[in-house]
Parts: structure tokens; sequence; C-alpha cells
């Protein structure tokens, strides 16, 4: 486990740059992102600097998803929001721009515009779609 991390949360865990706080326990910090997709768009990080989700020890995974629900559920009930969104891009092809874990809980209102606008694909036929499921099974235990 490393806090001597130089990334931008580290620095914030640290108190060394500003945030805007929102929650605070043992395992995870919650603050407002300053780019917002909407206003309330906040973001939920383990205090330990991991770049990948896959590393996180589980208890940090656990936390880092019930505070976001229950950010969730505050946003919704305080700025009238109609649903929410949580994202975490994992890796730099998946967006990830900070490579520190996050958690984006994003506040949605009805008629917002799409945060994404995927073109969506087709399997070729049901053997391919069998293919790809068994590839994942085997990996699944490792
Ligand atoms: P991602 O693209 O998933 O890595 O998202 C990184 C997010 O971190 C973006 O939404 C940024 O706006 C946000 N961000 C970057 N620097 C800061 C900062 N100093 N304080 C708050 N949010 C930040
Ligand atoms: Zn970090």
């Amino acid at each position: 486990m490393s806090l001597i991390n130089d990334c931008v949360f580290c620095r914030i865990i640290r108190s060394e740059l500003p945030s805007t706080r929102l929650y605070e326990d043992d395992l995870v910090l919650a603050f407002l992102d300053i780019a917002p997709f909407n206003p309330g768009h906040c973001l939920v990080i383990p205090k330990q600097h991991h770049h990948s989700i896959t590393t996180l020890p589980t208890e940090y995974q656990g936390r880092i998803m019930s505070v976001a629900s229950k950010l969730g559920a505050a946003v919704v009930r305080s700025l009238e929001a109609d649903a929410f969104n949580l994202l975490l891009n994992n890796g730099t092809c998946a967006g990830q721009e900070v490579p520190h874990v996050h958690l984006h809980v994003i506040p949605r209102f009805r008629d917002d515009r799409p945060i994404f606008n995927p073109a969506k694909q087709q399997y070729k036929d049901q053997a391919h779609m069998q293919e790809t499921a068994a590839k994942i099974r085997a990996k699944l235990g490792e």
C-alpha cells in the first residue's frame, strides 16, 4: 500500500491540493468533481493508491460501491435529480485520465444529454457469443 504517491488524488487525500469534500471514512474519500457532467457529480476514491480496480483490495472495492450508492441516493434527494450513473473508467482506453481508482457518481435529469453514444455491435452468431462467454469464464477464477 502506498500513500507516498504524487498522483493528484493522493495529494487530495493528504490535503496538499484543495477539494470540496463530501464524505470520508477510514477507507475512502468522496469529493466533488471539478469538471462535472452535471452539478453534484462526485468521485469516490480509495485511500490507497491503485491504478486499477483489479488490484484494489476487496474491502476497498466494497466500500467505494457502498459509499457511491449512498451518495447517489443523496444527490437524488438533495438536488432533485431523477437518477444517477455510477461509472468507473478502468484503463486509458476506457477513458481513465487520473491513475487512481475513482467511482463517478453522476446526477441525471429527465431529458439529460447522453453520457455515451455507443455504436452497439452484434455477435456474428450464437457460436461467437458462446465462445466469448467461455473465454471469460475460463479466466474468472484467476
Ligand atoms: P476519469 O476520466 O475517469 O479518469 O475521470 C477523472 C475525473 O477527475 C474527471 O472527471 C476530472 O474532472 C476529475 N478531476 C481531475 N482533477 C481533479 C481535481 N483536482 N479535483 C476534482 N476532480 C478532479
Ligand atoms: Zn493516488
